[in-house]
């Protein structure tokens, strides 16, 4: 038999019990994404991390905490909430099952009696009144604590139903969180790809769908020569004309860094394009001028490139014959619409993306 070597006892700080301590004294729910909050501010990684958690002092709300979370862990982060919701309705699930069974469990019990009681009274020499009256006790009380048991299995099954819709609609958030854009608050490029996938597997009206994919014009000029916050303060309102150029059901999304894809649904190719043509000519009209420095970032300007879910097989046919259009409203000197036809080249689309890196 070999014998264990002796490790030398090292003093290791119990991070996991100081951790939930200060999670306990800040009323911190001891969930695992909260823990992996303060365990990240404990052992002081992130500075900024600790200094906003501690600022939340003992009023920290779960919202905020998530923010927190979203802000430095992003998609882990992520992750981690949906699977712990995903965790708790399985947990939630088996708690439903666990009462149903019992449920089941009693009836059985009751109906046993139920049967016994008949057999009794069946009996041919049981004719006394006394047996009666016992029979009927029986089932009377019998019947009174499956009543008191149903009662509290109502009970039980609507609290944890209300749980249930409370991690549905934790769920709804998250969901919500994962397709939205921050900067724009436009669906991303994550939601554009399954709403795209989604119009090739429905397959309906085809022939009234469009996809417009549109690119600001020279706009490393525009961060090169402002700083990139304001950029970011361009793009979100390049977001916010095509959104109040179309139709409130008109799909809008920010697919890259200032790219956006609009998908029309009940429209003509024509009127597609008149529609391209209007969001152009708003974001031309629109004023981005400094308000305190008098500074002018303007003009901005797009070029878009349109094409029917009916010429194209899939989702990536459409995406690369819009694409063909944009680059060639963007060859044909910016600011312009372009729709697709079949005699713009191939070629054009290499040089495009090329020329996009
Ligand atoms: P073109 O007219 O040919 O489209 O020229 P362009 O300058 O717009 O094209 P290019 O693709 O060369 O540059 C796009 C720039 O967009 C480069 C990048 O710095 C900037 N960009 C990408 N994402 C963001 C973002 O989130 N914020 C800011 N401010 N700029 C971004
Ligand atoms: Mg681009
Ligand atoms: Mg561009």
């Amino acid at each position: 038999m070999s014998s264990t070597p002796v490790q030398p006892k090292v003093q290791v700080p119990d991070i996991a019990a100081q951790v939930t301590y200060a999670m306990r004294s800040m009323g911190v729910p001891p969930i695992p994404r909260n823990y992996e909050l303060f365990y990240e501010a404990y052992i002081g990684s992130n500075p900024k991390l600790t200094r906003e958690l501690a600022a939340l002092g003992n009023k920290a709300t779960q919202r905020e905490l998530d923010a927190i979370g979203e802000q430095y862990f992003g998609e882990q982060h992520r992750a981690n909430l949906v699977e712990g919701a995903h965790t708790k309705i399985l947990s939630e699930l088996e708690g439903l099952l666990r009462l149903l069974k019992q449920e089941q469990t009693s009836l059985e019990s009751y109906n046993k009696l139920l049967g016994e009681t008949f057999t009794r009274i069946n009996t041919k020499n049981a004719s006394s009144a006394d047996l009666l009256r016992n029979a009927i006790s029986i089932l009377s009380d019998a019947t009174g604590d499956t009543m008191a048991q149903g009662a509290v299995m109502v009970q039980n099954v609507v609290e944890k139903s209300a749980e249930m819709d409370l991690v549905r609609k934790e769920l709804d958030e998250y969901k919500r969180i994962a397709n939205t854009d921050s900067l724009t608050r436009l669906a991303n490029r994550r939601a554009f790809d399954d709403k795209l996938a989604q119009i090739y597997s429905e397959k309906k009206h085809m022939s009234l769908t469009a996809l417009v994919l549109c690119d600001i014009d020279h706009f490393k000029k525009i961060n090169d020569s402002f700083g990139h916050p304001v950029g970011d303060k361009i793009l979100a309102t390049v977001g916010n004309v095509i959104k109040a150029n179309v139709r409130k059901d008109v799909f809008v999304a920010r697919t890259g860094g200032e790219e956006f894809a609009i998908i029309i649904e009940g429209n003509t190719e024509t009127e597609a394009l008149q529609i391209a043509e209007r969001i152009r000519k708003a974001l031309e009209a629109t004023p981005f001028k400094n308000s305190k420095t008098g500074v002018d970032y303007g003009p901005v300007t797009l070029s878009l490139g349109v094409s029917m879910a009916c010429d194209s097989e899939d989702p990536n046919e459409i995406y690369s014959k819009s694409d063909i259009a944009l680059y060639c409203a963007k060859n044909s000197g910016r600011n312009r619409a372009m729709l697709f036809e079949d005699g713009m080249k191939k070629d054009a689309a290499k040089s495009w993306l090329l020329y996009r890196k």
